[in-house]
């Protein structure tokens, strides 16, 4: 039976059918021309104080695409997300279930002056970068870390651990929240949560 016809009569059975994407030129120029207009952006007075954006790093074809929060200090001084502690806690927990192919970035492309929270209005100002990158990744699953980027993605002003174990969707994607790295430095006792978080999307995903 030929691909196109078996993923027709998966759909009928009504299951949710994840095709492998070709890696395309088009694709990676999209999103390093998006990466050069964020850049550039003065929609929000947050580009007065930052040092650089941060736009995202990893595979631009992974599977699953991480969203947090904002830039920290480093990220604000190399220019990609997740690089202090919490970064090296996301790797170390991203390695512990082998989650090696994603994409990370933030809801907010600027660092908030002294880590603020981002105000609603700058998110706003910044959410049309975000939902592009989603529709140019294409990821098969997206994972939500902290209450601001599960708010966004659910447009629910939910607390996170409402958002927590359950599978929520972002146009048809579907998505995960979990704690934000950063929290869980402060409060390790959620820790063991988190991975339970991480292993339910390492299986979502092998099985798909
Ligand atoms: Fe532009 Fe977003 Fe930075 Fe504001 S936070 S200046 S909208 S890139």
């Amino acid at each position: 039976m030929n691909q196109r016809l078996r993923y027709y009569y998966l759909q009928q059975m009504g299951i949710e059918v994840w095709e492998k994407r070709p890696r395309t030129t088009a694709h990676h120029l999209a999103l390093k021309q998006l990466e050069a207009t964020v850049a550039g952006c003065t929609r929000c007075p947050l580009h007065q104080t930052r040092t650089q954006t941060v736009f995202a790093r990893g595979n631009t074809q992974a599977s699953l695409m991480i969203i947090g929060e904002a830039p920290g200090f480093y990220e604000d001084k190399q220019g990609e997300p997740f690089v202090g502690k919490a970064g090296q806690l996301l790797n170390h927990m991203l390695q512990s279930v082998a989650l090696k192919d994603v994409y990370i970035a933030n809801v907010i492309k600027c660092r908030p002056p002294d880590n603020r929270d981002p105000k609603q209005e700058e998110i706003l100002a910044c959410s049309d970068y975000l939902k592009e990158q989603i529709a140019l990744v294409k990821p098969k699953l997206i994972l939500a870390v902290g209450r601001f980027a599960g708010q966004f993605l659910l447009n629910k002003t939910l607390a996170l651990a409402h958002m927590r174990g359950v599978m929520h969707h972002y146009q048809q994607i579907p998505v995960v929240v979990s704690y934000h790295p950063a929290y869980l430095l402060r409060n390790t006792r959620d820790k063991k949560k988190a991975f339970v978080d991480l292993t339910w999307v390492k299986r979502l995903l092998d099985e798909n």
